[in-house]
């Protein structure tokens, strides 16, 4: 058991034993929210301490994601200031009321930035009833625009809402590049994103008892459209589940999807950096 000083917590041995031999990225993580959820404040130590660590279990590169324009800031300033760190902008589903074109225009803005890899989060979230579908969908809709007229990925978040982001991204045009966040959908789903090309990250969940359907899907999916993620501080994790995520424990999920997929640990390892290098144009090293 060890002490992290980005948490401050002692871990179980499961943690060091899913280190990884093949260096791997975090495709999804809230570094700014992880942060504060550990009780610190934002900043470019507690960034440095979280890649450091991240990196002694193989977690070479993270993608900081932002859900508010502040927050997108935030992440750009850490990959901007952090080798490994890169970002991605967008207001998530929740967090749009009031939203202007000014918004907007800054999220282009830090969108175009040579850090910036992806539009995200951004989606459709019919689980938190804090906004209209069609309000969601319409900006939805004005992110996936962002993301084709930038020219990089974009990268969904799909809660409860499966129909209706697939029908919005086949109305809208899908951008070259499409990663669905945190997939949450059934085999059929994982079966249809896939055929359309699009890339499913998968998170913590994979490793939870009571996720047999998550892992059918995971089954399902072509290595090549398969990334892993944090989402961190959120989704943990087995056998650390409750407490907050971070990326010195996406080892645990790569190991729980690649039992799921019955690939070979390695070679999951290089195709999810392979991916990387195609959707998000991180370095191939
Ligand atoms: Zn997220």
């Amino acid at each position: 058991m060890t002490d992290r000083a980005t948490s401050g917590a002692a871990e179980p041995p499961e943690v060091a034993q899913s280190r990884l031999a093949v260096p791997v990225f975090d495709a999804h993580a809230h570094l700014d929210a992880m942060a504060q959820r550990a009780g610190f404040t934002p900043s470019d130590s507690f960034v440095a301490n979280a890649m450091r660590e991240a990196r002694e279990g193989g977690v070479v590169r993270a993608i900081t994601v932002g859900d508010t324009v502040a927050s997108s800031r935030w992440c750009v300033a850490a990959a901007t200031n952090h080798a490994g760190v890169y970002a991605a902008v967008a207001v998530h589903p929740t967090e749009i009321a009031g939203m202007t074109d000014d918004d907007y225009a800054e999220l282009e803005q830090l969108a175009r930035g040579p850090r910036v890899v992806a539009v995200g989060e951004t989606g459709l979230d019919y689980y938190w009833d804090r906004t209209e579908p069609a309000d969601q969908q319409l900006h939805f809709r004005r992110h996936i625009e962002l993301a084709k007229r930038v020219g990089k990925a974009l990268m969904i978040h799909d809660r409860n809402a499966h129909a209706d982001v697939l029908r919005n991204l086949r109305e809208e045009g899908a951008p070259e590049h499409v990663v669905f966040h945190a997939f949450s959908g059934d085999a059929a789903m994982a079966r249809e994103c896939a055929a359309a090309g699009y890339v499913l990250s998968f998170p913590g969940v994979i490793t939870f008892k009571n996720a047999p359907a998550l892992r059918a899907a995971a089954a399902v999916v072509p290595i090549e459209n398969l990334l892993v993620e944090t989402d961190a501080p959120f989704l943990t994790p087995h056998p650390l589940r409750g407490r907050p995520n971070a990326p010195r424990l996406l080892p645990l999920t790569v190991r729980a999807l690649a039992t799921a997929g019955r690939h070979d640990i390695d070679a999951l390892c290089a195709a999810v950096n392979a991916t990387g290098t195609r959707v998000f144009g991180l370095p191939a090293d």
